[in-house]
Parts: structure tokens; sequence; C-alpha cells
């Protein structure tokens, strides 16, 4: 400790000294490096804006049970964490995890009026996939009768066109797809297939996947933009097995934190087109 002391007092001299050495000439050029990347970069203040992770289902009503019996909720409540801590990480220190008991439909609605209440800029919900009953197989699994399917690994985004922000929810859920495909995560298009029936969904962005779910509450009846992400397919008993690991969860949330500075950034230019676009 005492050498290290030393060590540390013999450093801060030596700066001491190349900083007088280098005199006012080098403060003007490291003013001039500030503001330049400042002008370069953007006018997002990420400390203010705040980023509602909700996790979908309930401790009660868990959602989808996996290919070897683990409920969604406890997927979703893991990966919102971990996406949580990513975003303060990047500097979203007003991000903050939405967890509720209440079972839906009641429950639904009142995701929305939380994240109203909370005048929050983005709403992300987070889920783990599964398929219509009459796509599953059966199989056993330590024991146990348990349901899978193969056929449709990958992730999906939903949108909702009676969002408030229909425009900025999916601006942000293309931005997240794309940070997705970035790092070799690829959605499911299995969504469009007549199969799903009832289920079937209009890809509004055929790049990153998003799609369109108008009726989805969570998305409805927010206020402020809004996606809901299907971070993996949970019956798949590969996918299942990728999406239990720290390496997974923590590429779908360093796409999510990109993704979200890249929407920040964007939502905080200084509206100069639009002004011109909404003046006719
Ligand atoms: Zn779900």
């Amino acid at each position: 400790m005492h050498g290290m002391g030393r060590a540390a007092t013999k450093l801060g001299a030596v700066l001491a000294t190349a900083l007088l050495a280098a005199g006012p000439q080098s403060v003007r050029a490291q003013d001039h490096a500030a503001s330049a990347s400042q002008a370069v970069s953007d006018n997002c203040t990420r400390s203010t804006f705040r980023i509602v992770v909700d996790v979908g289902h309930t401790l009660d009503v868990p959602g989808a049970m996996s290919a070897r019996g683990v409920p969604e909720y406890s997927f979703n409540l893991q990966l919102a964490r971990e996406i949580k801590q990513a975003l303060v990480d990047a500097g979203f220190e007003q991000a903050v995890l939405l967890i509720t008991g209440t079972a839906p439909w009641r429950g639904l609605f009142e995701r929305a009026a939380r994240a109203n209440a909370m005048h929050a800029d983005l709403f992300i919900s987070i889920h783990h996939d599964s398929v219509p009953d009459n796509l599953k197989q059966i199989w056993e699994y330590a024991g146990q009768k348990n349901e899978f399917n193969d056929d449709y690994p990958g992730y999906a985004i939903f949108i909702s066109n009676d969002n408030a922000d229909r425009a900025g929810s999916l601006l942000f859920g293309s931005m997240l797809g794309h940070e997705l495909e970035r790092r070799n995560l690829h959605y499911t298009p299995h969504y469009t297939l007549a199969l799903m029936g009832h289920r079937r969904r209009i890809l509004v962005d055929a790049d990153a996947g998003v799609y369109r779910y108008d009726q989805l509450i969570v998305l409805r009846a927010t206020k402020m933009p809004a996606v809901l992400l299907e971070a993996g397919s949970i019956v798949n008993r590969q996918e299942e097995l990728e999406l239990a690991t720290p390496e997974r969860r923590s590429l779908t949330s360093a796409a999510i934190a990109a993704a979200v500075a890249n929407f920040c950034a964007a939502r905080a230019r200084p509206p100069v087109v639009k002004a011109a676009i909404s003046g006719h």
C-alpha cells in the first residue's frame, strides 16, 4: 500500500509537470476536441431519459412453459434485470423494472398506467415466445411429459398502431431489431405464416423483425413509444438452452442498450425537419 501511495504521488507530480510544460495551447486543443465531439454527438440526456422495462406475466400466471418445464416469467425476470442493469451502466440511470403481481387483464392496464404516471420516454416489455398448442409436440424430459416445437427459433418485436406514438414505436422497434441482427441474433418469420391462424401478424420491418400487433394492451394503452420483445423461443429445445446462458442474455441486453442510445439520440435532435413537415 505504501509503495503504491508513493507511486501514485510520483505519477501525480509527473502529470502536473507535463500539464504545466504543455501550457495554454494544449488546453485550447483539449477544448477544441471536446466541442468537436459534442457537435458530432447528440443532445440525448441519458440521465433523464426514463425507460420502463416491463417483466412480462406474473409469478402466479407465469406465461408460456419451456420445453423443459421452466415458466416464461422466470426467463423474463432474469433477462429484464440484466437489461435494466445494462441501461444503468450505459448512463440511463432512470431505467426502472416494472413488476406486478396483478393478473391480466387488470394487470396489463396497470402496467401501462404506471408507465404513463412515470412519464416514461420508452416502454419495453420483455417476453419469451411459444407457439400455438396445435403446433406443439410431446417429449419426455426428466421423467416429465413436456411440450416443444423446434421449428421457429428467434426473436420477434411487436408494435401497436394504436399506440399514442406509433412512429416512435416503429423507429425504436427497427433500431432494436438491427442491433439484435448485428449481434447475429435473427428474428423468426413464422408469424407471417397461414398456420398461425388468428395469431398471424403483418411484418412491418422485414430487416429488423418488427411485427404489428395492435391489440396488445401494454402497447396500445401506453402514451410513450412502446415495443414488446419476444427474446426467443423457450419451446424450442435448442434455443431454450441458449436463452438460459449469460452470453445470450448479455447479447440481448447490449442490443437493447445500443438501440436505446440510438433512439434517445434520434429523439433529441433539433426538430428542424419535423417542423418543416408538420407545417404542411
Ligand atoms: Zn409472454
